[in-house]
């Protein structure tokens, strides 16, 4: 944050990258719920994270460690060290949960051990990593677009052609291709790609790896794993540079104006995936549902 006082702006106290640079995230957050956007990036506010969002933190974790040992020694882990992995780091990322609302802490170890496994054997093996965590900067108007695609590689059945950009999604039910669609990031990696061509990566695909985690009743904990591959044209990539133009110039309207509105009606309005919910029932009452 810096301290420089700017002048018309409502905030005394401005987040200096909120007006320069912008990421996937950040910009679904905007498009999402404006006064999520304030409390977050503006405000520079962090809330601790569910129990959904710790679930899905420590799977990114195990995805991140695995593939960054693979791309090294093209070795895979075996499933107990895969399995001890992700309950270590359970073990850390859940100490940071304060309120579980309906969920169990010991359930959901249960769960992501699985879930571990099962991400192993359906994606983890079958995957080589090129690049881990790649960073990227794209000036687009006065934006800089910046952002980490989680792994790029090559699936196994896809030797014969280019890397492929991915991302690890942690889900309690099965996305389907509408949703997919929606789904701005792949998008901005695409984009981020299209303007390293060094990387030699398709840009007309990107691939979500998908763990469902689950429980049924007579079996316990089960996981189910999904990889989507989500198609990107250079259309989508005109319209989402358009779009953060407009964004800029709507984010400067609120920030002269002062109003950074909530937007109830989107599905992700709910107390297990906005941590700002108490602040904004209080600011403009009603009731977040769970
Ligand atoms: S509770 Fe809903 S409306 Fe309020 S900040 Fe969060 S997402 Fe926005």
């Amino acid at each position: 944050m810096s301290e420089k006082k700017v002048e018309g702006y409502v905030e005394p106290t401005v987040a200096e990258d909120v007006v320069r640079t912008m990421s996937p995230n950040k910009f679904g957050m905007w498009t999402r719920c404006q006064y999520q956007f304030f409390q977050r990036y503006v405000l520079g506010l962090k809330r601790p994270p569910s129990g959904p969002i710790a679930f899905g933190k420590a799977t990114d974790e195990l995805s991140a460690a695995f593939f960054e040992e693979k791309k090294a020694t093209h070795e895979d882990w075996d499933e107990s060290l895969t399995k001890e992995f992700w309950a270590d780091r359970w073990a850390t990322v859940s100490k940071e949960v304060e309120d579980w609302e309906s969920d169990d802490p010991n359930t959901m170890l249960d769960q992501g051990v699985e879930a571990a496994k099962v991400w192993r054997s359906d994606i983890g093996v079958n995957f080589q990593p090129h690049e881990t965590k790649f960073y990227f900067e794209l000036p687009i108007y006065d934006w800089i677009l910046n952002g980490e695609i989680d792994t790029i590689g090559k699936p196994s059945n896809e030797e014969h052609l280019p890397v492929i950009a991915t991302d690890t999604k942690t889900t309690k039910r099965a996305w389907r291709l509408k949703k997919v669609l929606e789904e701005d990031q792949p998008v901005a990696y695409s984009l981020a790609l299209q303007h390293t061509p060094k990387l030699e990566a398709r840009i007309d695909t990107f691939q979500y790896h998908v763990l469902i985690r689950k429980n049924t009743k007579t079996r316990g904990p089960e996981a189910v794993s999904q990889i989507i591959n989500r198609p990107v044209d250079q259309e989508e990539r005109d319209g989402f540079v358009i779009r953060l133009e407009m964004a800029r110039t709507q984010i400067m309207d609120s920030f002269r104006s002062g109003v950074f509105l909530p937007n109830r009606k989107h599905t992700l309005c709910t107390r297990r995936f906005c941590g700002f919910w108490h602040d904004c029932e209080k600011a403009f009452g009603g009731t977040i549902p769970e």
